[in-house]
């Protein structure tokens, strides 16, 4: 692969527990509205003190630091669909200082009402959408925070850019990139996880790797992980990702009622559930179509705006807890020892967060940057990843797996009706879903050997981004979008 590149591994990087509806546009600008109230606080204080140092007496223009005044400038993809995806909301809820794994989603749902135009968010902060791209990336903010009122005293100033699965980056003048991992930004001009004992850039990489050293994918993350975290650390980790995975399938399958934003889309999860239960119980073979309900359960947990886990975004956060789930129930219904599933879940996700990390490496998983295809393609190739692992298959036969799953997806856009994670992504999810199943199958027909790699498949993906024009990358200007019009 041409241009190699250190690949970033951490498996709560990318399944990062959020909340709906858009990690870009929900996760992310809430982790950049946190920090940048945090960093002007800072810069605040500091000039203050330098202040009243300098006057040896009480500085009479600062006011007390939580009466910091805001202006935030919204580019690209964030400002076209700033209403649709929450961000409105997002950004006030991080100005308050709110985390988006911990943050109650009903009360960042409060804050505004997310269907007007709340461009001026109330005197202290004003949020101004700028449909033009900013010249280093679609998803970009900019901030800015005053001592005072009239906005003449400014305090700080910083671009942030959202890249995808909720991670962050900033640019100061030195022109380091950041990436928020637990809670930091952390530059990473120079890679936090790098094993010299086991230098893998590309996939081809990885496969050699395992066969040198007679180890699986999985374990060949978990040795990158273990660079980070302790082994409990780990466990632990992996365990709440997948309970939070788990209650959002089986929250999302009790509900019913219509999704937020306008566009009358009805919960469809519950009773195409009740549904099969009913075709089961008559006799009829339903097959693996519970997955669909599944994936439809999370996908409408997340445009309710609830909590869910960005795999690898909010938008394709169906994919992944529907295959395994699947994989769960399947396994408790033959009785299997609780350890040996969560051990089963533990090697689906290191797995299945290979496959993501090379994707981030040499393309995209934002809708913005290289269209639906980075997430909803992105997600349906680390599920078959994941399930191949579990029907015990080869390390090359999961590399076919999660190059069959991407394959068919390359060229899919992002055209969100209204900005709204609904139409087309809610069944998106469901279908990518049993595209993943199906390639986790089909790889393990064969011994692994095909054609074309996942390397090139992914190269493929970020040229296809790059040449797909603009109002198909989540700008909710092009496609169904631009077609589908309500009364
Ligand atoms: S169309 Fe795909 S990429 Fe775009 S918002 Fe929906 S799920 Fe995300």
């Amino acid at each position: 692969m041409a241009n190699r590149k250190n690949v970033y591994i951490c498996v709560f990087d990318t399944f990062s527990i959020g909340l709906g509806p858009s990690s870009s546009h929900t996760v992310g600008p809430m982790r950049a509205a946190k920090h940048f109230f945090q960093y002007s606080r800072k810069k605040f204080d500091a000039q203050k003190k330098a202040d009243i140092s300098e006057r040896k007496s009480t500085n009479q223009n600062f006011s007390d630091s939580a009466n910091l005044y805001f202006t935030i400038e919204l580019y690209g993809s964030l400002a076209a669909t700033s209403i649709g995806h929450g961000v409105t909301n997002s950004v006030l809820a991080g100005l308050e200082g709110d985390d988006p794994a911990l943050v109650d989603p009903e009360y960042v749902k409060s804050l505004t009402d997310n269907t007007a135009d709340n461009s001026v968010l109330n005197h202290k902060i004003i949020l101004k959408p700028n449909v033009k791209i900013h010249p280093s990336h679609t998803n970009a903010m900019r901030f800015f925070a005053y001592s005072d009122k009239q906005k003449k005293n400014l305090i700080a100033e910083r671009d942030y850019f959202s890249i995808g699965g909720g991670a962050v980056l900033y640019r100061e003048k030195s022109r380091d990139l950041y990436r928020e991992k637990s809670g930091e930004l952390v530059n990473i001009a120079k890679p936090v996880l790098r094993n010299k004992e086991l230098p893998f850039v590309t996939m081809t990489d990885a496969l050699r790797l395992c066969e040198e050293k007679g180890i699986t994918l999985w374990q060949l993350a978990k040795e990158y992980e273990l660079e980070n975290y302790s082994a409990d650390e780990l466990e632990a980790g992996l365990k709440k990702i997948w309970e939070v995975m788990r209650e959002s399938v089986e929250e999302g399958l009790k509900k019913d009622g219509i999704l937020p934003g306008g566009l009358n889309v009805p919960r469809r999860a519950k009773s195409v559930f009740e549904r099969l239960i009913k075709e089961a119980q008559q006799g009829k073979n339903i097959g693996n179509q519970k997955l669909m309900a599944y994936a439809l359960a999370v996908a409408e947990q997340n445009a309710d705006g609830q909590r869910v886990v960005t795999a690898p975004t909010n938008g394709s956060a169906g994919v992944i807890p529907a295959v395994l789930y699947t994989w769960v129930r399947d396994q408790e219904a033959m009785d299997v020892p609780l350890s040996q599933i969560e051990k089963g879940i533990g090697r689906f996700l290191l797995t299945a967060n290979i496959i993501c990390s090379i994707i981030r490496t040499y393309a995209s998983i934002a809708g913005a940057e290289v269209g639906c295809q980075g997430e909803i393609g992105s997600a349906s190739s680390m599920a078959a990843a994941g399930l191949t692992e579990l029907y015990g298959g080869s390390s090359k036969q999961i590399e076919n797996a999660a190059e069959i799953a991407l394959e068919h997806h390359l060229g899919l856009t992002c055209d969100p009706i209204k900005g709204l994670v609904q139409i087309p992504c809610i069944e998106r999810n469901a279908i990518s879903a049993r595209t993943a199943v199906s390639a986790a199958q089909l790889a393990m027909c064969s011994q692994g050997s095909h054609l074309v790699s996942l390397d090139k498949t992914i190269i493929t993906m970020n040229e296809t981004g790059k040449d797909m024009n603009e109002k198909y990358r989540e700008t909710a200007l092009g496609g169904l979008a631009k077609n589908f019009t309500t009364c």
